[in-house]
């Protein structure tokens, strides 16, 4: 899923003051799940901002609801937008650039995207997947180099890595996990093959992917 969590409030307020009449519209599908977007985080948010334009001495009408997805043109047209002059999405970066696209009114995010990711627990996600593309994970027991590693390289381990720990220092070093498992897997060999240099213009030449196309590759 989507992995998104809340901005700080701090950089939230400045964003929408200025206005009137400001909807918060939540997201009940990644968002939710990552408890940065459904309902209860939209009505939490909007108390918030409630409170802290009073204290400023402002007046502006917080009204909150939730889509069921903010990525789908079908859900945005559900939403009554014609009383607001402002949206604040508790949605991914897709959902605000789709809300923007679709509305006349500025649409602000509330929240930051960070990865796709997979559950370890109760609001807790690994960084598994940076949409790069042109998937690699066949020739990395399932451990995205892109996503994992601190620069993102094909070919590792780099100088930095010390004791199988990233020179970050907040991970493990990814190409050692690759290690790891390609020979608990019974192909430690399989290390030693090198990668091609990632191709970006797989993600950077497409911006709209029309699946329903087959005449030709994408
Ligand atoms: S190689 Fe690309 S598509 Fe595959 S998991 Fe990593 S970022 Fe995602
Ligand atoms: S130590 Fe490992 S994870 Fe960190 S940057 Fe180098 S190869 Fe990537």
């Amino acid at each position: 899923m989507i992995v998104v969590r809340q901005k700080p409030i701090s950089e939230i307020v400045p964003m929408v003051t200025h206005h009137e009449r400001v909807l918060l519209v939540g997201c009940n599908t990644c968002a939710a799940v990552a408890l940065a977007g459904g309902e209860k985080e939209v009505e939490t948010l909007a108390e918030l901002l409630r409170l802290a334009t009073s204290r400023r001495g402002s007046t502006v009408d917080f009204g909150a609801g939730v889509l069921q997805r903010q990525c789908e043109p079908e859900f945005i047209e559900q939403l009554e937008s014609g009383h607001w002059d402002a949206i604040l999405s508790l949605g991914c970066g897709a959902g605000v650039a789709l809300l923007a696209s679709q509305l006349d009114i500025p649409v602000y995010p509330a929240l930051d995207t960070l990865f796709i990711g997979s559950a370890q627990g109760l609001a807790s996600w690994q960084a598994e997947c940076s949409a790069c593309g042109k998937c690699v994970l066949g020739k990395t027991a399932g451990i995205c180099p892109v996503t994992r590693c601190a620069k993102g390289i094909m070919n590792g381990p780099c100088g930095g890595v010390s004791d199988g720990t990233c020179e970050l220092g907040d991970r493990d070093c990814a190409w050692v996990l690759i290690y790891d498992r390609l020979a608990e897997l019974g192909h430690p060999d399989a290390f030693a093959e090198t990668n091609p240099p990632k191709d970006h213009s797989v993600r950077t030449n497409s911006p709209v992917w029309d699946m329903t196309d087959t005449d030709g590759e994408q």
